[in-house]
């Protein structure tokens, strides 16, 4: 009688198992920290136009941000939204005491030349490029923009702390073509966030042998 219960468990976890193994994503039990730029009493911020009608910068990084979390979470990882402060070091003290992993502040650019248009990352300290060579690249190809590469700047959210971080810039959001693409089908924040994820995957999936270990390099 014994037999008969053992016997079937044993098959039954032999097809379960490599079913498993197959959709556990990288990304399952990590912590993403994503900030959206602008938001709550961080004011300023880009504005562009679509035929007149305002864009403003905040709304579309709390899209992105909103796309970006809804994926890390169906993979069983937690897409972070880091408190909306206005002090930048406040809000990389709010992702930190979550457990992060890593953090994304997502921007977009803005000019008074509404015909610019690309893509750039900001850096500051060695985790942060190791991060960033994961995500920047997937942004770049999946926008299809003019890559102005990662910048070493000690800009924004990337200056604080010690999480793996990157600001990205992915578009200008004073650029028409944008604006009316967000007021519309919102194609390019959806690729944005598709790209985003896709790096996450990749940065999770690497190899130790890379580096990509906790502390400043400056
Ligand atoms: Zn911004």
């Amino acid at each position: 009688m014994k037999n008969l219960i053992v016997i079937p468990a044993l098959i039954l976890s032999f097809i379960a198992l490599p079913a498993f193994a197959e959709t556990t994503s990288p990304l399952a039990g990590k912590v993403v920290a994503l900030d959206a730029g602008h938001g709550g009493t961080d004011g300023g911020g880009a504005t562009g136009y679509c035929a007149g009608v305002p864009v403003a910068e905040a709304d579309v990084n709390s899209a992105v941000r909103a796309l970006v979390k809804a994926k890390i979470d169906a993979d069983g990882g937690l897409g972070y939204e880091v408190a909306q402060l206005s002090s930048r070091s406040d809000r990389v003290a709010d992702a930190e005491g979550a457990n992060s992993d890593v953090l994304i502040s997502i921007h977009h650019n803005g000019s008074t030349n509404t015909s610019a248009n690309y893509t750039q990352s900001f850096v500051t300290q060695k985790n942060d490029k190791v991060f960033a060579s994961y995500i920047h690249p997937k942004i770049v190809s999946a926008l299809g923009l003019t890559d102005k590469g990662i910048k070493n700047d000690g800009y924004g959210m990337t200056v604080y702390g010690s999480l793996p971080g990157v600001l990205t810039e992915s578009f200008f959001i004073t650029n028409e073509n944008e604006a009316c693409d967000f007021l519309g089908a919102r194609a390019h924040v959806q690729a944005e966030a598709q790209a985003m994820y896709d790096g996450l995957v990749a940065y999770f999936s690497r190899t130790q042998s890379g580096g990509g270990g906790k502390g400043r390099n400056n």
